[in-house]
């Protein structure tokens, strides 16, 4: 524990107490509450660093209540990086206290990519005796409470699809004069519920002359697990992927879901120990791109189909500050013709998402979420295009529970329309 505190004080010492990150936290906006700050949050570190202050189950509570939106640390004018520093601190407190039964299994089923798989399956078969149908069709409701699964009865949630994205297509898709050979990452949230969007990845790479691979034995990225502060499942997961990934020697690595791509991309480095799949790691990294990175970089095929829509954007934390992508989906989304682009104010700002938050902390999520629905709806826009499964998911909700009309769709799919491939 000794060797976590010595390093979170090396960050702890430079914070000279401003308050910047108390004018960008979502958090502390809802709750006002000194505590969920950056700066309040970096007080109790230092007090348990100090030995002033235990690793608590009170304390665990405290460093939960962050979204992980990232919106503190490069505002901070003293470079705290309180995004890694979190992170650490849920560690040594998931170490000290444990985590809910209910998560540890769940991170524990995702060890068991097989079953982990059959699983989902099975659910997606049987799910309608636990989920209705929502007003609208934009998802299902739960019918009774769940208790332990930490989702509100008014959470409107999309349905699992019926066939996921890996069932429904080969390991590899090729082409006829391959210009590049790239792996497709999909992640959970692709495979298991927005297929869709991962088919629009593939036929967008394929009509770029790119063959193809969805490797199988891709596990879940373990975003789940070690922002909870599981790093025993957060590591195997990272490292499964990495030794997966490195063995078919791609061109690039190519995501469709922002934590994906920042866990894959960034967040490994700090989880990642064996030395070897450590080496492997920093050869692949360089290699991750998200899809719209990809297809601005190559730039848009000519003679597209002309896409008539209001459009806004969205900016996942995890693609904007987690990848450093915000330039490109406007670019794309602006170049495709019948497209009317509208920005968004604070279309940077975090969704109130936060993966394990919003089961948690649902009316604080809520409430964030609210805000960035009201930007949205400002703008006229019909559509709203993002590129993170879990924001999308929670602006559905949103949306859905105010009966607006507007859509929310991943910005490849949107692509695939303007390259006539929907
Ligand atoms: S912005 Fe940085 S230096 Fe200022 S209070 Fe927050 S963490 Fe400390
Ligand atoms: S990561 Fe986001 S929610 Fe957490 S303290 Fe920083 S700004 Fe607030």
């Amino acid at each position: 524990m000794e060797q976590h505190y010595a390093k979170w004080q090396q960050q702890l010492v430079k914070c000279i107490r401003c308050g910047t990150c108390r004018s960008v936290c979502p958090v502390f906006q809802v709750s006002d509450n000194e505590n969920t700050t950056a700066r309040g949050k970096v007080k109790l570190l230092e007090a348990v660093s100090e030995g002033k202050l235990a690793l608590t189950p009170e304390l665990q509570a405290r460093m939960s209540k962050c979204l992980l939106c990232k919106a503190c640390a490069p505002g901070c004018p003293s470079g705290v990086r309180t995004d890694e520093l979190f992170l650490s601190a849920r560690r040594a407190l998931a170490v000290k206290n444990g985590l809910p039964i209910a998560k540890k299994l769940a991170f524990t089923g995702l060890t068991y990519r097989k079953l982990f798989d059959l699983g989902l399956k099975m659910g997606a078969a049987f799910q309608s005796i636990v989920f209705k149908d929502a007003p609208g069709g934009r998802g299902k409701l739960a019918r009774f409470p769940l208790p332990g699964a930490g989702l509100s009865q008014r959470r409107i949630i999309p349905p699992l699809a019926s066939t996921p994205l890996r069932s429904r297509l080969p390991e590899t898709s090729k082409v006829a004069s391959p210009k590049a050979r790239v792996a497709f990452y999909t992640g959970c949230m692709l495979n298991y519920v927005y297929p869709e969007s991962g088919e629009a990845i593939v036929k967008i790479l394929k009509a770029h002359d790119v063959e193809v691979v969805i490797p199988a034995r891709q596990s879940c990225c373990g975003t789940p697990a070690f922002t909870s502060g599981d790093y025993q499942v957060g590591r195997y997961l990272a490292e499964e992927n990495v030794k997966v990934l490195a063995a078919g020697n791609y061109d690039a690595i190519i995501t469709g879901c922002a934590s994906c791509g920042a866990a894959l991309k960034h967040e490994y480095g700090a989880i990642i120990e064996d030395p070897a799949v450590k080496t492997a790691w920093e050869a692949l990294a360089a290699k991750v791109k998200d899809i719209t990175q990809f297809v601005a970089e190559v730039g848009l095929k000519q003679d597209l189909r002309e896409v008539k829509a209001k459009i806004t954007y969205h900016d996942p934390c995890h693609l904007v500050r987690g990848m450093g992508v915000t330039k490109e989906p406007r670019q794309l989304l602006k170049a495709i013709p019948g497209v009317e682009y509208a920005e968004m104010k604070d279309a940077a700002k975090c969704c109130g998402a936060g993966g394990t938050f919003s089961m948690a902390y649902y009316d604080i999520a809520r409430t964030i979420n609210d805000w960035k629905l009201d930007n949205a709806e400002k703008t006229g826009a019909g559509i709203l295009a993002t590129g993170c499964s879990a924001c999308r998911m929670h602006i559905t909700d949103g949306l859905g529970q105010r009966g607006s009309s507007m859509r929310v769709l991943h910005t490849a799919e949107i692509i695939a329309q303007a390259y006539g491939l929907d």
